[in-house]
């Protein structure tokens, strides 16, 4: 579903929070697929040295029955040429003067020539056939050993992946829950971002006044227009979109903390008043 039906306007903070929880959400995928490390890339690319080796097998074989068809075919030509050879002796025996004699004793000279040049094709031919005999074998070898390490390959990426597909499984049912309350806009910025950096980090927040993915300092100012959750601000450094490290509680309730701290701090302040004034009222 590429058009997700987002059902009411959500808010700035609410946005926010969203993609903070989406973040959040995607960084434990990436943790499982970190976890799983190079074995899938490692796994397939076994898989396709294994196919082009399979490629290569079925062209040396071409390649050999081509050369063993050729030295049956030359060792054809040189029983042809024997029989032509004999016929020719045969009627040696039957000729009327010496002119004809000479002339079949070409002919002769000439299938004897023909002999030799297919001996001479037929030992190279076998010279070819040795040499990918040895090529086929090699060929195999190595698809014997990459087979091998194939299935270790396999058996470790599937008893990895078995003990975190479930939790992939889930943490993909959240990612998209969540990904279909975000505007597409937004979403299509988070995952441009995300992909972009090298920690699949897209939403970060402000970690002692610096931007948590790139560690520059933010002015105060402009961390405190990230507190107001106002709009969406990103860093200027690295793109990241800038959350406060509060982000999930919700502004109207870090306000009422806040109003509470101060009613504290305030009675406390009371306090330490009326204490001051008894004192002094003793003395
Ligand atoms: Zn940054």
């Amino acid at each position: 579903m590429a058009k997700a039906k987002v059902s009411k306007e959500l808010s700035v903070e609410e946005k926010l929070q969203a993609m903070f929880r989406l973040q959040k959400v995607d960084s434990e995928i990436d943790k499982i697929k970190i976890l799983r490390g190079e074995l899938p890339l490692e796994v397939e690319d076994l898989e396709d040295e294994i196919a082009g080796l399979q490629t290569r097998v079925e062209k040396l074989e071409t390649e050999l029955n081509d050369n063993e068809t050729a030295i049956k075919n030359k060792m054809i030509e040189i029983d042809e040429a024997n029989v032509l050879i004999k016929k020719y002796e045969e009627q040696q025996n039957n000729v009327r003067n010496n002119r004809e004699f000479d002339a079949l004793s070409k002919e002769v000279e000439f299938q004897k020539l023909e002999i030799e040049l297919c001996e001479k094709r037929i030992r190279e031919f076998k010279a070819k056939v040795e040499e990918l005999k040895q090529s086929l074998e090699n060929s195999k070898a190595l698809i014997e050993d990459r087979k091998e390490g194939l299935e270790l390959k396999k058996v470790e990426l599937e008893s990895i992946t078995q003990e975190t597909q479930k939790e992939e499984d889930d943490l993909r049912l959240e990612s998209e829950k969540i990904s279909k309350t975000i505007e597409e806009r937004l979403l299509t910025a988070y995952n441009r971002i995300r992909s972009g950096a090298r920690n699949g980090l897209s939403v970060v927040t402000v970690e002692r006044d610096a931007c948590g993915g790139c560690f520059n300092k933010i002015p105060p100012q402009r961390q405190l227009d990230i507190r107001m959750r106002n709009r969406i601000t990103v860093c200027e450094y690295c793109g990241r979109i800038l959350v406060d490290k509060d982000i999930e509680i919700p502004l109207v309730e870090l306000e009422k903390q806040l109003q509470l701290e101060r009613e504290k701090a305030e009675e406390a302040k009371a306090k330490r008043t009326k204490r001051r004034t008894s004192r002094a009222k003793k003395a």
